[in-house]
């Protein structure tokens, strides 16, 4: 674990993804070059969308439907949203 100072970064992270699962993805960003890419699902006006943004520019490097992946349904990714919600207050 690198110690970059990256604890400043939290509040900006939350607030700008308001997502759940996140999983890091191999490669570097075509905006920044930062090698700190994830991957995670968000729910716009055309349904769930699977997104690959930098999470140190926030670019968006892919999007694409996400439920052809189907490794996670609907009603899971609400559950885990409802119960974050709770978290949260
Ligand atoms: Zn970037």
């Amino acid at each position: 674990m690198a110690d970059d100072g990256s604890h400043d970064d939290r509040g900006v992270d939350r607030a700008a993804t308001r997502s759940v699962v996140r999983e890091a993805v191999q490669g570097s960003c075509p905006a920044c070059g930062a090698a700190e890419l994830a991957r995670y699902p968000v729910l716009s006006n055309g349904g769930w969308f699977e997104v690959v943004k930098c999470q140190q520019c926030l670019a968006s490097v892919r999007r694409e439907p996400w439920n052809r992946l189907g490794y996670v349904d609907r009603d899971h990714a609400a559950r885990i949203l409802a119960s974050r919600d709770r978290v949260e207050g």
